[in-house]
């Protein structure tokens, strides 16, 4: 599905001499390449603070503490995701309130996300599915007419562009300004820099990896940034000087070295894997027993994976078992929709509450999508998907 080793050659003796010189100057923890990959990433984004933490996890969890939630208060998540946003929102002791996706772009939908809204309902996580955003314009205005919080999780889609289409409204809540204005008609944003906050991972496989796990908030809030900042460690901001229950979550140094390395190039790899998307979709489009991945208007797609949707449970299954006899690897992201899953049991959900999450949950299937695929192997996966339908 992905071919690390290829890669990060271009960038391997940069991150060598890196590793030396932290090696030699035993700066391991937060030394300065950390401050310097915050700088740049925030830079790249446009956003004006980048906390970098251990993991995509644990800036969901920490961006959730930053909030002053209280047992009990609810958090909307779409049934049809990665766990860790739901995760973190049931191991702060809140409580995770599903909701459906869309069935074009497999994102959060705005209308069921409105239609879960309680007096006790406090914040709206997004995900940006795949590498396309949500639809943030709807959910901005969802959150500021019940004036609730927005995390978007942007672990998939670091990079990724959101077109704002124009709305109404700017969301002023407790001592916390936020300054969207809707009526940036045409306004290009980079994901995860709409909503309070924004969140993502350096888990290897993403489009920006480390060597190991890493991740990051961002936020154009100051005061959250700092209860952020804070609470990433501890808690304190002068050392043993605690003002919050914190945790210990940190980006490695060596870490850095190696994401300050890649940083210039995932642009190129997003427009790589752009146009391998828009290489399968010529090939697949006309195949009337395949749907190939929609385009959002409102959105750039970074593709972190191109799923494809066959047309029942059984079909997909027997597609994949043709295609390992090609050699060719599948993948389903994601089996079992979160409200079904025995970790959630509690919550009391039950089959047939997400309709199209369970839907698509049985249809889909990505097929490999990563920067140095070969024209080559390009064209042998579209082979061996369009000879199982001949
Ligand atoms: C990868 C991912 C995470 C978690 O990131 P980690 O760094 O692995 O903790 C969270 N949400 C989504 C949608 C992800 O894809």
């Amino acid at each position: 599905m992905l071919d690390l080793k290829a890669q990060d050659r271009r960038c391997r003796r940069k991150i060598r001499r890196g590793f030396k010189r932290v090696i030699r100057s035993v700066d391991f923890i937060n030394g300065k390449e950390v401050g310097l990959f915050q700088q740049r990433l925030a830079k790249y984004l446009g956003v004006k603070h980048v906390i970098a933490c251990g993991s995509g996890t644990d800036a969901i969890q920490i961006s959730l503490m930053a909030l002053d939630l209280v047992p009990g208060d609810e958090v909307i998540v779409p049934a049809f995701t990665f766990v860790a946003a739901a995760e973190a929102v049931r191991l702060l002791g809140l409580k995770p309130v599903f909701v459906d996706i869309d069935i074009n772009t497999f994102n959060i939908d705005p209308a069921s996300v409105e239609r879960a809204i309680t007096d006790r309902t406090r914040a709206i996580v997004p995900v940006h599915l795949f590498g396309q955003c949500a639809d943030m314009t709807s959910i901005m205005e969802i959150a500021a007419k019940y004036r609730l919080f927005v995390i978007e999780d942007a672990c998939q889609a670091l990079g990724s562009d959101y077109i704002i289409r124009e709305g109404t409204g700017q969301l002023q809540m407790g001592p916390f300004t936020y300054d969207y204005r809707c009526t940036d008609h045409g306004i290009r944003k980079k994901a995860g820099t709409i909503g309070h906050i924004g969140c993502t991972s350096f888990f290897p496989s993403k489009s920006l990896g480390a060597y190991g796990d890493g991740g990051a908030v961002f936020t154009n809030n100051d005061e959250l940034a700092d209860r952020i900042r804070k609470i990433a460690c501890h808690g304190a901001g002068k050392r043993y000087i605690h003002q919050y229950v914190g945790v210990n979550s940190r980006l490695d140094t060596l870490q850095a070295v190696v994401l300050n390395a890649k940083l210039p190039f995932v642009e190129k790899h997003s427009a790589k894997r752009s146009r391998i998307a828009a290489f399968y979709d010529k090939e697949f489009v006309s195949c009337m027993q395949l749907k190939v991945p929609s385009r959002a208007p409102h959105s750039t797609h970074i593709f972190h994976q191109y799923c494809l949707l066959c047309r029942s449970e059984r079909e997909r299954n027997a597609l994949q078992f043709h295609l390992e006899s090609w050699g060719i690897p599948t993948r389903v992201y994601y089996p079992l929709p979160l409200h079904l899953q025995q970790a959630f049991a509690g919550l009391g959900y039950r089959k047939g509450d997400f309709p199209v999450a369970e839907n698509v949950a049985k249809r889909i299937m990505a097929i490999p999508i990563h920067p140095t695929l070969k024209r080559r192997q390009m064209r042998y996966i579209s082979k061996g998907i369009l000879s199982f339908f001949d």
